[in-house]
């Protein structure tokens, strides 16, 4: 718990509670992508929430289409969730090479564009001739996603639709995840439809934040939104925080 120092010592589980009055900011980003689907973070499994995000995601965005498709592995709880909502049937269109680098951790942008190609590919006889609707954890760069739905196309689908199960990331995270300036997100400075237009979508949409929240089931004011809504935590010198009316100096970011 916040404020809480654990000692484990052979025989039994200490905890010295030293302040109890710490208010919580749990990262989204541990329900929506990080954490392992089967891991329970105050009371909530990862697997469920996913799940919920692609059923709420199915009810704000439904798309006319012929299947549901994740990007594996993490857009999978998320894609069979709009799957059960929508009754459009779940396919896996995507073989996954498990040896292939992680693109979101390779340094430019040339090779991350080349890595995704030999990290994914289409099952041709799922997706040829098919009206798709793919299902993602959320976009950073779109890079990958760009590259995907042109794969998907050459593999002969007629339609290909994206569902993000994230609100669109705009700030960056100062709590230790990966992600440096503003002008590396595209939604910063980009609509949803000219995102759409760059990744080469024929529809594009993403989670509403309130309807992340409802799939979390934990109130806001414990919950860190902060690279979706700009709206910090805690004092980041520049930036918004939440429990001040007040931007410190030299603010530039978006508030909402
Ligand atoms: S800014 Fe985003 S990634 Fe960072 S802790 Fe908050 S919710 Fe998580």
């Amino acid at each position: 718990m916040p404020g809480e120092i654990v000692e484990i010592t052979p025989t039994e589980i200490i905890s010295y509670p030293y302040n109890t009055s710490s208010p919580r900011a749990h990262c989204m980003f541990e329900w929506v992508y990080f954490a392992r689907p089967d891991s329970v973070m105050d009371g909530r499994e990862v697997y469920d929430v996913r799940r919920k995000i692609g059923e709420i995601l199915a009810r704000e965005s439904p798309a006319d289409v012929d299947l549901i498709m994740p990007i594996p592995d993490s857009g999978r709880a998320h894609a069979i969730g709009f799957s059960v909502e929508s009754k459009i049937p779940y396919e896996e269109g995507f073989m996954k090479n498990r040896f292939a680098e992680r693109t979101f951790i390779l340094p430019d942008q040339r090779q991350r564009e080349a890595a995704v190609s030999t990290k994914m590919n289409p099952i041709k006889s799922t997706v040829n001739g098919k009206r798709i609707l793919i299902v993602d954890d959320s976009i950073v760069r779109g890079t990958t996603l760009k590259k995907l739905i042109s794969m998907l196309r050459g593999a002969g689908a007629t339609e290909v639709h994206v569902r993000i199960g994230c609100p669109p990331v705009i700030a960056p995270c100062y709590y230790g995840v990966d992600m440096k300036t503003r002008d590396q997100f595209i939604a910063t400075d980009h609509s949803v439809d000219q995102i759409r237009q760059i990744i080469g979508a024929d529809s594009l949409a993403y989670i509403s934040v309130s309807g992340l929240i409802e799939a979390v089931g934990i109130p806001e004011a414990d919950l860190c939104l902060a690279c979706v809504c700009g709206k910090y935590p805690t004092t980041i010198p520049g930036e918004v925080h939440r429990y001040q009316s007040t931007l410190g100096e030299g603010f530039v970011g978006k508030s909402e």
